[in-house]
């Protein structure tokens, strides 16, 4: 299945010199990340993230923000990168692309290896206090929590802390849209993988690139409302097509192609 489609990827992506990948919540769902939107599966389906993700809820009743985390905090701390996020880092590698723009926070690009990562929904990997602003790494942080689900608090001056994810009504970080936007412009490909393109400001991205005459590969279980205006859509899981491209393009390298 999707041969064609996978041929004309890798067709697309072999002379790309400035080629950028987007990635959504699909790109980890095969490493046990559930995302927002995808029926049964999502964590939408149990709560509203619009009304407990949100930076007001945080700041009225964080204990409530902390109970909604608590399974993604689990399943994420635990969480491995899957054939998908290897798939880029490999690309990265081979020059087919210059960055990875994600709107995940769970680092799994960064442990896939990839090196060039915008985080526009920023990442586990810090915590920052809401009242002295001060950053402290987020392992030990989710490590106590995870064992006592307890909102944590700052040992400077007792404010709660926050991880340095982007909650719903606060501003994405503003050095990383503006890059994550720039390679967007530049780029001459980009794909887009896992991602319901239904977030914004994220999703505006690859219509940025779009406008600049990029060609756009989109790989998503469901339709976005992209796929009109991609050179290839392919409705499959992307751990299994992202290695299958990677595949003709190294054939591609061996071949002297
Ligand atoms: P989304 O939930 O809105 O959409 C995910 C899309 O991925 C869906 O359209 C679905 O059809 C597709 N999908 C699911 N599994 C797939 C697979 N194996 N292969 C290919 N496609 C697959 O996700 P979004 O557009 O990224 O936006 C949701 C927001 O939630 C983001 O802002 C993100 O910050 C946050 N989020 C992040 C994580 C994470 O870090 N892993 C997880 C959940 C939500």
């Amino acid at each position: 299945m999707w041969d064609q489609q996978i041929q004309d990827a890798a067709h697309l992506l072999r002379p790309a010199r400035s080629g950028v990948a987007f990635t959504g919540a699909g790109i980890s769902t095969p490493s046990g990340i559930p995302d927002f939107r995808s029926p049964h599966s999502g964590i939408w389906a149990n709560a509203d993230p619009l009304a407990v993700a949100s930076i007001f809820t945080f700041r009225h009743n964080p204990q409530a923000f902390y109970n909604w985390i608590y399974p993604i905090a689990e399943i994420t701390t635990h969480a491995l990168p899957n054939p998908a996020h290897y798939a880029l880092a490999a690309l990265e590698s081979q020059g087919r692309i210059k960055a990875v723009i994600t709107q995940n926070i769970d680092m799994l690009h960064t442990r896939a290896g990839s090196q060039t990562i915008y985080e526009l929904h920023g990442h586990l990997r810090e915590a920052t206090c809401v009242n002295c602003f001060t950053i402290f790494p987020a392992e030990p942080i989710i490590r106590k929590f995870l064992d006592d689900r307890l909102v944590p608090y700052c040992t400077n001056c007792g404010g709660v802390i926050k991880p340095n994810v982007i909650l719903f009504g606060e501003q994405l970080p503003a050095q990383t849209l503006l890059a994550a936007q720039d390679a967007a412009r530049k780029c001459d490909v980009m794909i887009v993988i896992g991602s319901s393109l239904e977030v914004a400001p994220a999703s505006e991205i690859p219509m940025l690139a779009l406008r600049r005459g990029a060609k756009l590969i989109i790989v998503n279980l469901e339709p976005t409302h992209l796929d009109p205006l991609a050179s290839v859509v392919i409705h499959a899981d992307a751990a299994d097509i992202l290695p299958r491209v990677l595949k003709l393009m190294e054939d591609t390298v061996h071949h002297g192609g």
